[in-house]
């Protein structure tokens, strides 16, 4: 099963996937994860990158489609993966179906996680802080100030994803705004698992 979901920050991408990849036995591909642990361990392309990140802004598709691609090529351990902030450009997405297409492979579905806009900002700054009181170090760009440029990153380079994967018949939109445990049904249902 190959699945990429689709949502603005907050809308539960990283929560979903950890439930998905549990329950269906597949990898978790978080971009942003790679791309942290990549600044943590000072890897030259991490540290390209940090300004970019820590601003809100998108790091460059070819960067970012060739880590997931080298992912990809050099064998996924389970039988599939789960595409957690990528692809969040059109350029990613056209690149990556070629990509896949060479490999003789294709996205199974793309789950979109529909969520109100003023719920995002809530979840975020509930997020940074519950992350503060346990001690553990805050996301750089879960601040009020970043967080305006990485929604509006969102909207206007990642949105148009929707019609792409539409246009293909693989969009699943799902109702982000319920109970995590809810949205993972729905997610479920959606793909007929
Ligand atoms: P995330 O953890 O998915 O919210 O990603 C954190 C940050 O990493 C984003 O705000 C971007 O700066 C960068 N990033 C992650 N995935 C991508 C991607 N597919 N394309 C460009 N930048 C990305």
């Amino acid at each position: 099963m190959k699945l990429v979901l689709l949502g603005a920050p907050g809308s539960g991408k990283g929560t979903q996937a950890q439930m998905i990849v549990q329950q269906l036995n597949i990898s978790h591909l978080s971009t942003g994860e790679m791309l942290r642990s990549s600044i943590v361990m000072k890897h030259p392309v991490g540290l390209s990158v940090q300004s970019v990140m820590e601003s809100g802004g998108l790091v460059p598709d070819d960067i970012i489609v060739s880590i997931v691609v080298d992912r990809i090529t050099n064998g996924i351990p389970r039988c599939g993966y789960v595409l957690d902030g990528f692809p969040r450009t059109l350029a990613q997405a056209v690149a990556f179906d070629s990509a896949l297409h060479l490999l003789g492979s294709e996205l199974d579905h793309v789950i979109e996680l529909a969520v109100q806009s003023d719920a995002l900002v809530e979840r975020i700054l509930n997020r940074a802080a519950e992350a503060h009181a346990k001690g553990q170090t805050r996301r750089a760009d879960d601040v009020p100030e970043v967080l305006k440029s990485r929604m509006l990153a969102y909207a206007s380079q990642t949105a148009p994803l929707r019609d792409y994967y539409s246009a293909q018949g693989k969009l699943r939109s799902v109702d982000g705004m319920q109970d995590p445990i809810l949205v993972s049904r729905a997610i479920r249902d959606a793909i007929g698992m």
